[in-house]
């Protein structure tokens, strides 16, 4: 049997972890080919000793010369933007893992796709951006987008065997994060360490944020969009504190298809990485007599007023979604360094949001330069 030889960008990441742990259950089902890692020298060093990999990226020259000293001299380090590309379009690689965090996932994911390589996608930010472009460009290459993230998964999984014209809506669910039941008041005071503690699900800072704040959601609505080909009105968002029903699929008959599993990310890791098949692992199971009823809510606009800036984006389209993106990689980053309360992570993207003059975004460099305004725009917000 010939192994999927596989790249994982983002390695020692939340994700990049947990599909290393998936991989090395399975022993001669893949073969890592590269691991890419920005700042944890130290485990992608046991990384590499354990998968050895034939190449590895780093950041920077420094980074380089330092993991250097910790590996065989057999693997190959690279570094930069440069490196990050060639470890996404190595040659005999059958699939990239892209689990970086944000936007600086573009790239390398835009590269990959040029390489023809299947995509195992768990870095949301790049389809918020630059969707359309990445989505075309996946299409004329002939490669496979299998969403990673769990929502997107559930959709994927549930749309096997439908056809486009027989599906009606679709429904993402939201866990409603660590403060479903807070008051915008109480919001305002959270600290950097509540927010970090989601209830559910198990994941790293960046996202941690966007799940408290609910701009994941947002974010996953864009995500959704173009990863389905959907229009923006057959796009819903329910709130579902448990984290067991994953996503909904409605068809024109009125059928509602539900995806249900224990919150466990490797789930939906495996199923990316494993695609087409659907391996046996024993993973956690779902005891439905235990859990015994599944709560629903409607979203509550006013408290969590990122939901409607994700429908917003949705909506207008163009480059407000690059926009939004962009605002709050920069929020959320001056929320973590203490620069902002809670509540103006939201305040200032919908600020950016309304101050920009959206485009058309059907080139990179329209979109790339809207996300550069947004990032000035919101630092010049932030120290103002
Ligand atoms: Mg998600």
């Amino acid at each position: 049997m010939t192994k999927k030889r596989i790249s994982i960008l983002g390695s020692t990441g939340s994700i990049g972890t947990q599909a290393l742990e998936i991989i090395s259950r399975v022993p001669g089902e893949f073969k890592v080919a590269a691991l890419s890692a920005k700042a944890n020298l130290r485990l992608l060093a046991e990384q590499v000793k354990k998968f050895q990999p034939g190449l590895v990226s780093v950041p920077t020259g420094q980074s380089a010369r330092e993991l250097r000293k910790k590996i065989p001299g057999s693997v190959k380090i690279v570094s930069g933007e440069d490196g990050l590309n060639q470890a996404s379009s190595l040659k005999e690689v059958d699939l990239v893992l892209m689990a970086l965090a944000g936007s600086a996932g573009l790239n390398p994911l835009l590269q990959a796709i040029e390489a023809g390589k299947n995509i195992a996608l768990a870095n949301k930010e790049p389809m918020v951006m630059a969707g359309e472009i990445i989505t075309r460009g996946a299409r004329k290459r002939g490669v496979r987008i299998i969403p990673v993230d769990s929502e997107h998964s559930a959709i994927f999984q549930l749309l096997q065997g439908k056809k486009k014209r027989e599906i009606s809506r679709i429904i993402l669910s939201a866990s409603g994060g660590p403060f479903r039941n807070l008051s915008r008041s109480r919001m305002a005071e959270v600290s950097v360490e509540e927010a970090l503690r989601h209830p559910t699900w198990k994941m790293g800072k960046k996202i941690s944020v966007d799940s408290a704040t609910l701009m994941n959601k947002a974010l996953e609505l864009m995500e959704a969009r173009w990863l389905f080909d959907l229009k923006p009105d057959q796009l819903e968002v329910i709130i579902h504190p448990q984290s067991i029903v994953h996503s909904l699929v409605e068809t024109r008959d009125g059928a509602l298809f539900a995806h249900l599993s224990v919150p466990d990310m490797r789930i939906p890791i495996a199923y990316a990485l494993f695609f087409p098949d659907r391996p046996e692992l024993d993973f956690p199971r779902l005891d439905l007599a235990q859990i015994r009823e599944l709560k629903f809510e409607k979203p509550d606009l006013n408290r969590f007023p990122a939901i409607k800036l994700g429908f917003q984006a949705l909506k207008v389209g163009g480059t407000l979604p690059a926009v939004m993106n962009a605002a709050d990689e920069e929020a959320v980053s001056a929320f973590l360094f203490g620069k902002i309360g809670f509540n103006k992570i939201v305040e200032l993207i919908a600020k950016v949001m309304s101050q920009h003059q959206p485009g058309e975004s059907k080139s990179l460099k329209e979109i790339l330069e809207a996300d550069v305004w947004a990032r000035k725009r919101a630092g010049e917000l932030i120290n103002a």
